[in-house]
């Protein structure tokens, strides 16, 4: 079968069927359609951008009724009508076009890849698959019964000759090092990262010796050393999963963990007097936010004394202060959680960056010869980041939660479960700034609030690389020329993330045992199991292929235009949604999908 070719010189042979990649599984209409809009004869070469607007050949006024078949599929389909139809049926909105080539058959296909956003402005069907993935490993670990095994693969004889080889070129390493043969070194350095990306590919997990000893770290004096919080300490349990109750309850939690409050906010969460509402701490305390979130798991894991498992999702509120919603497996004394909570805290030793020294008249200059920033007037270099922070006695910052701790004891399999789960997966195909509530309907007051927090952000350093350090005359981690004094890029500082840069779900590694790729091919494995149950063979099956995939160049000419490519993915998808509904018809649920998930992909 020959694939599409939108571009063909000449009129379409009637003998060859062009078509997409599993054409023959295209309705006939569809197929018709497809031919049309893929036939040069039909639309001009000008027109080659926008292939879907009106052939000339055709009336300016439609009469469907008068039409034939054929010419009624050749009618314009827009863009636009094309993108509805794909949200209509779950079909990602910005695919990808993809050269697939089969490396057995020879034979190559263009086939439609979807974006994988996880932003519903962006692209909403996939944004929504992706938080139903989150909903399903959400749910999967919450209430386990059973404490998640790690299985670890027996070595392959390929991992073991490759890390012997590693070996072997560590040990030469050495030996050039010692002998001062630096071009040797160099060599094998190289060979190195290769038998490392070798390796990798392998299937190696965990930390690969690095060839050069990292220099020692700067030691910290004692008195930076975080206090461990006045808490109990209970003897350490082997166990991730929660106790029974009664002999047959297994409850859960859900948690909420807040900030402190930095001035009053009316009901949109706007403050009520922006020259009294604290931004600096406000800003300060989104950026850290994580690193309190470690420490208070931390904490949790030393106070219960088993390794407790989460999954936690990280919000905006109202007022745009992030907070925490966190699904625990098992069950803790809301009076620990309360207490563990107000003892947990997180310092900052970060150099001080209350008054800012330069603004955008005055910036630090880079010196080419001495290699770093310097004042812009007396030329003397600024201090380093390391010797900024050589004098620090206290922390710059220390950061804390609220005094709101909201627990709550949740049955696995309950609605009220499914209903948690919603709300810890709800913004996340948002940004910070929409689930803010910064879209159309916000207040003048709203906008101003969140306008006040965003300038604080762009004087608040988010990391020890931050440029904006250098406004506040110290030289950033890493300095270098091609750093704008005041400009960076980190996420921090964004409005669409108001300071909450990090990941938006946080989940602990036992929970489920499972990468969110895990999760996505057991959801593949599983329909194709009950497809197979019936007699349905996939028409792309893991048992096809090798395939080998290409990025092809926008305008190579065998890319059909985007419509077209949304056209085929929704065929597709119509197609594999029949198959999946015969099956499940076919096999009179024998099956039971306990990855709930799975069913709700499908539907
Ligand atoms: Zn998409
Ligand atoms: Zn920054």
């Amino acid at each position: 079968m020959a694939t599409i070719e939108p571009n063909a010189a000449t009129a379409p042979d009637p003998n060859t069927r062009t078509s997409f990649p599993h054409g023959n599984h295209l309705l006939p209409a569809e197929e018709n359609r497809y031919r049309a809009m893929a036939n040069p004869a039909q639309h001009d070469d000008p027109q080659r951008g926008d292939p879907l607007a009106a052939p000339s050949s055709l009336p300016t006024t439609v009469d469907p009724g008068s039409m034939t078949r054929a010419q009624l599929a050749a009618l314009p389909l827009t863009t636009d009508v094309a993108l509805a139809i794909a949200e209509q049926h779950g079909v990602c909105v910005r695919p990808i076009a993809m050269r697939r080539i089969n490396t057995t058959t020879g034979r190559i296909d263009i086939v439609p890849v979807s974006c994988g956003s996880t932003r519903d402005d962006h692209c909403r069907p996939c944004a929504d698959k992706a938080r139903r993935l989150r909903m399903a490993q959400c749910r999967q670990g919450w209430h386990l019964e059973t404490e998640p095994v790690i299985e670890r693969a027996t070595p392959t004889e390929t991992q073991q000759e490759l890390m012997t080889a590693r070996a072997d070129l560590f040990a030469a390493y050495a030996q050039c090092k010692t002998n001062g043969d630096e071009v040797s070194c160099e060599e094998i350095a190289d060979s190195v990262a290769e038998l490392d990306a070798k390796l990798r590919a392998a299937g190696v997990r965990g930390r690969l010796t690095p060839l050069d000893a990292p220099s020692k770290p700067v030691k910290r004096s004692t008195r930076r050393r975080q206090d461990a919080p006045d808490l109990p300490r209970r003897p350490i349990q082997r166990r991730t999963v929660g106790q029974v109750f009664a002999g047959r309850y297994r409850p859960s939690t859900f948690l909420t963990l807040t900030l402190d409050s930095y001035g009053r906010v009316d009901s949109d969460g706007a403050a009520v007097d922006p020259d009294r509402y604290d931004y600096l701490r406000a800003a300060r305390d989104a950026i850290h936010f994580p690193a309190l979130v470690d420490r208070f798991w931390q904490n949790t894991r030393r106070c219960v004394g088993w390794e407790v498992q989460y999954f936690g999702t990280v919000e905006p509120q109202k007022r745009s202060a992030p907070h925490y919603h966190a699904a625990i497996r098992g069950t803790i004394p809301r009076a620990e959680l309360r207490a563990i909570t107000k003892a947990t805290y997180h310092q900052v030793w970060w150099p001080p960056h209350d008054q800012l020294i330069y603004t955008d008249e005055r910036l630090p200059r880079w010196d080419a010869r001495a290699k770093c920033f310097t004042d812009p007037d007396t030329r003397t270099p600024l201090p380093s980041w390391d010797q900024a922070c050589e004098q620090l006695t206290e922390p710059t910052h220390v950061i804390r939660f609220g005094e709101q701790v909201h627990v709550k004891g949740i049955l696995g399999g309950s609605e009220e479960a499914g209903r948690h789960i919603g709300y810890l997966t709800k913004y996340l195909t948002k940004t910070i700034g929409q689930a803010a509530g910064l879209g159309e309907h916000a207040t003048d007051a709203q906008r101003e609030h969140i306008r006040r927090l965003h300038a604080e952000l762009q004087v608040t350093p988010c990391s020890p690389r931050c440029t904006v350090w250098l406004l506040y005359g110290i030289q950033p981690k890493g300095a270098r020329h091609s750093m704008i004094p005041g400009r960076c890029k980190g996420k921090a500082h964004q409005l669409d993330h108001l300071g909450i840069a990090g990941r938006r779900v946080l989940v602990s590694r036992k929970w489920s045992n499972k990468t969110l790729d895990d999760h996505r091919a057991e959801r593949g494995a599983f329909v194709r199991q009950l497809l197979e149950a019936v007699g349905i063979h996939p028409t792309h099956g893991p048992g096809e292929g090798p395939y080998q995939w290409e990025r092809p160049a926008p305008t190579d000419p065998d890319i059909p235009p985007r419509p077209l490519l949304l056209l085929h993915a929704i065929a597709e998808r119509q197609r594999w949604k029949a198959e999946y509904t015969t099956a499940q018809l076919a096999t009179h649920g024998p099956l039971v999908d306990n990855r709930s998930a799975t069913r709700d992909q499908a539907a």
